[in-house]
């Protein structure tokens, strides 16, 4: 298959083909190829798609469970028939390893089936009260749900969303971001023929995502994104008093204690922090290494980073690819002069690669700041991009006050083979995931969400659907009634 050259917003069960937005350009960040031209969505395509879904809402939210299962299969199908184009798509488009895009595309029909399969074992609640009245609690769709996406991994984390408010009879109106929507629209395409017109629609283009939420037809907004944005887009649901969950930023603290297996502990560290080119948000980018092991642990690691395939992530052999587009590239190239100007040692990278094909795009070499203060900003700020900050620490209570030390809680990494110790910790910590001799494990029924301002929610556990679903107490007279005051 093919790349259309030009994409209009997905409304109805088709691509719109004229808008009176701008038509913007979409590019690899590889090598400046062109990859499709974008006509934004304008104000006519948020009603269409507002009229579109809540038309659709009408028979979709009367569909069976098994019915709505069934489309969540088929949708998993077509995913895992199409998982070398669509992987293609996400390396060219985002400029993730083409290793990692496959795999995450193994994640995205995994999540269709889990919530098909969930959806299936939901069964509503009776309860029986004491005056002998019944009540029948069932959850109903909220009805038009809006799902907004960053741009690190569109297709994954658009089945985190899009599959627990399908699986609940809701319809949706998607909001890539505009860094890097080819997948999404791929997939709206390729899911033509399974899911309803209208059920699910997706607008391109970032001027249509405040309309988007002051829109009165839109009854949920789910948002993954910076806390910047969260905190915006929360903001004015709650003005509206429309419900919304939020998957935020992160600085995650991954802990190294002095009894690990330091092997198992490098090789995973590397990959918390590196996966997707170190654009992941529960990136273990603040990583904490007992003081007894702190120097040999840092030898190690440098040179693991410096022996790091850095190119074209469409080569199976590149482990990292660019940063996404210049603008990203270029914050994460401020980040590493101000971890030098915090007086943070520089370990490797450091710096913008070129030479040869690197001229052509947007790549930075793997960085390491050792001896990391957490005041510092490159501790506490978000980076997105392939630099770790290590920090060294004395003890287990220290290292726990410095690693709760920070706005964020998304994840946590737990290095010891002291269980006791393990379990300590792991509940010390202000993070929606701690993994344990582990990290960035992510299956099906692994519940992931923010503490702080990492967020709001969880997603890729049935519990998701609790966000996708109004609570109704159908409540049945009994024998007694109610006491007759009147
Ligand atoms: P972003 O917050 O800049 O944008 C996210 C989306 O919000 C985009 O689609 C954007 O167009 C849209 N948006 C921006 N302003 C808006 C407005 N006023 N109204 C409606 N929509 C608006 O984030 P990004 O740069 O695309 O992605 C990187 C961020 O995402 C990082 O902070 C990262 O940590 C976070 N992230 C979080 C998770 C998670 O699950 N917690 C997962 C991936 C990424």
């Amino acid at each position: 298959m093919e790349l259309l050259s030009t994409y209009g917003s997905f409304i109805n069960g088709s691509f719109v083909e004229k808008t009176t937005e701008k038509i913007i350009s979409d590019y690899n960040p590889t090598n400046g190829e062109l990859l499709a031209q974008l006509m934004t969505a304008d104000v006519d395509c948020l009603e269409d798609a507002v009229t579109s879904s809540q038309n659709a809402l009408k028979e979709w939210r009367k569909t069976t469970k098994a019915y709505r299962a069934k489309v969540l299969n088929e949708m998993a199908d077509i995913v895992d028939a199409n998982a070398s184009f669509l992987a293609e798509i996400e390396a060219r488009d985002v400029g993730k390893p083409i290793g990692e895009a496959t795999m995450q595309m193994g994640m995205c029909s995994s999540m269709y089936r889990y919530f098909a399969a969930a959806i299936i074992a939901e069964d509503d609640i009776l309860v029986s009260h004491d005056n002998g009245s019944i009540s029948a609690v069932v959850r109903e769709p909220l009805g038009v749900v809006g799902l907004i996406l960053p741009w690190n991994a569109p297709a994954m984390l658009l089945s985190w969303k899009l599959a627990p408010a399908l699986a609940t009879g809701n319809c949706v109106i998607i909001k890539p971001a505009t860094a890097a929507p080819l997948v999404i629209l791929e997939l709206a395409r390729l899911w033509k023929d399974v899911i309803p017109a209208g059920v699910l629609n997706v607008l391109i283009g970032s001027a249509v995502g405040e309309p988007m939420l002051h829109h009165p037809g839109i009854s949920k907004f789910s948002f993954t994104g910076s806390t910047e944005v969260g905190s915006h887009i929360g903001e004015v649901a709650g003005r509206n008093i429309v419900p919304c969950t939020l998957e935020l930023g992160g600085k995650s603290a991954n802990i190294i204690f002095e009894d690990a297996q330091l092997d198992r502990a490098l090789q995973l560290s590397i990959l918390g922090v590196l996966a997707s080119n170190g654009e992941v948000c529960v990136a273990g980018s603040r990583l904490f290494v007992h003081e007894s092991i702190y120097d040999s642990f840092l030898e190690k690691l440098k040179e693991k980073f410096e022996s790091i395939t850095v190119g074209d992530p469409t080569k199976y052999e590149t482990q990292m690819g660019p940063a996404v587009n210049e603008g990203q590239m270029k914050s994460v190239l401020e980040y590493i002069e101000i971890g030098k100007s915090e007086g943070a040692r520089l370990v490797c990278g450091g710096k913008r690669l070129t030479g040869g094909d690197y001229d052509k795009g947007y790549f930075i070499a793997p960085t390491i700041f050792a001896d990391v203060d957490n005041t510092m900003r490159i501790a506490r700020e978000e980076i997105f991009g392939p630099v770790l900050t290590v920090l060294k620490f004395k003890t287990e209570e220290d290292v726990i006050k410095m690693a709760n030390d920070s706005d964020y809680g998304l994840g946590a990494g737990v290095w010891t083979t002291n269980l006791s110790r393990a379990m300590r910790v792991s509940r010390a910590l202000d993070a929606g995931t701690v993994w344990v001799n582990d990290y960035l494990t992510s299956t099906p029924g692994n519940p992931f969400g923010g503490y702080k301002k990492s967020g709001i929610g969880r997603e890729i556990h049935k519990l998701a659907m609790q966000y996708y679903t109004n609570v109704k107490n159908i409540c049945f007279c009994g024998d007694e009634g109610v006491p007759p005051i009147f």
